[in-house]
């Protein structure tokens, strides 16, 4: 179905702003704009809200009344999916990998506020949780109920077509005020918010680069990732675009001790931002994200001069739950 006719809700404020931030590009030595797509709403903000409003759509339409994902302690797209439940009137079941900490902190706290239900599995592999996932949903139906099973991070054709909006929003900014951006840049976590910039600015034609920073994977496992998610969003909304190898650009310099570790990168990052601009990145994508475009500037890899236009994805109840790291 094409774009404009595929099911959606409103559940978060379109368009986000699209800001420059003049006192880091100083610094930097690059023109920097920022994209607030943490200023979106939706408890906290964040990128998993426009996903959200395809993914939910689609749960309405089939009759659900159950919202079930997935994702780590700290998930922002389980947090987000909880809201999105409650907006809409339905449950949530979150499964998240990890074990239970003491204390309900950052996002599990407001999972827990937004009335969410939450499920425990062992950190040892995703396919324990797709398979909790299941049970979940089969003792629900048992129940009477109608559940909804989303992909970590709601990483599919459906919810990747929230940043195929979004990148066509933002060319839309840019065009406007006549500008025009060297690079879009964008965390890489479970990769459809890369996949549906990719499909998304390639519509507005935009031929240049969309620069990811890997947060979790390695990046040979992550491109191939956004190769298959690219393909499935340009079926889902049966446009003819093809792509190159070369499109797919992942840095995976910056996993450090893993995902959701920051360290030193993080915090300086997150700190120079916050004190040049007033903006608050988060510790586990964009601080890392931003900690690695500055080394890649710093490297010669992105150019003095250029113009970026980085993708605030929220992650801020973030903050709170790392402070150690940041401090
Ligand atoms: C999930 C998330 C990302 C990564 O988006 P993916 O679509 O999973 O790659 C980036 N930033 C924040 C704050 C997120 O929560």
């Amino acid at each position: 179905m094409k774009l404009e006719e595929l099911p959606r809700v409103e559940i978060v404020q379109l368009p986000t702003p699209l800001e420059e931030m003049p006192r880091l590009s100083e610094t930097l030595g690059v023109r920097m704009l920022v994209k607030r797509d943490d200023r979106i709403g939706l408890a906290g903000g964040g990128n998993k809200g426009r996903k959200l409003e395809y993914l939910v759509a689609e749960a309405l339409e089939q009759g659900a009344d159950t919202l079930i994902t997935t994702g780590a302690i700290q998930s922002n797209h389980a947090r987000q999916t909880a809201a999105a439940a409650a907006k809409f009137g339905m449950e949530a079941d979150l499964v998240l990998v990890g074990s239970e900490p003491p204390i309900r902190d950052g996002n599990l706290l407001l999972d827990d506020l937004l009335g969410a239900r939450v499920h425990w599995v062992a950190p040892e592999s995703a396919a324990t949780a797709d398979q909790e996932m299941g049970r979940v949903a089969e003792e629900l139906r048992q129940k009477g109920h109608k559940p909804y099973i989303m992909p970590r991070g709601g990483s599919n054709a459906v919810g990747a077509t929230g940043y195929v909006q979004a990148g066509l929003e933002a060319m839309g900014q840019l065009t406007e005020r006549g500008l025009e951006a060297d690079r879009m840049v964008v965390a890489t976590g479970s990769g459809g918010t890369h996949a549906g910039l990719l499909v998304g600015a390639r519509m507005a034609g935009f031929g240049s680069q969309i620069l990811g920073i890997a947060v979790s994977r390695p990046k040979n496992q992550l491109i191939a990732k956004l190769k298959g998610l690219v393909k499935a969003i340009v079926e889902h909304l049966e446009v003819t675009l093809s792509f190159e190898d070369r499109d797919f650009v992942v840095y995976d310099d910056y996993l450090g001790a893993g995902y959701g570790r920051p360290a030193a990168l993080e915090r300086e990052a997150i700190r120079l931002v916050a004190r040049k601009e007033g903006i608050i990145l988060d510790p586990v994508y964009t601080g890392r994200t931003m900690g690695g475009v500055m080394d890649l500037i710093r490297r010669g890899v992105v150019a003095k001069g250029e113009t970026l236009l980085f993708w605030h994805t929220g992650g801020f109840p973030g903050i709170f739950v790392f402070k150690e790291a940041l401090l």
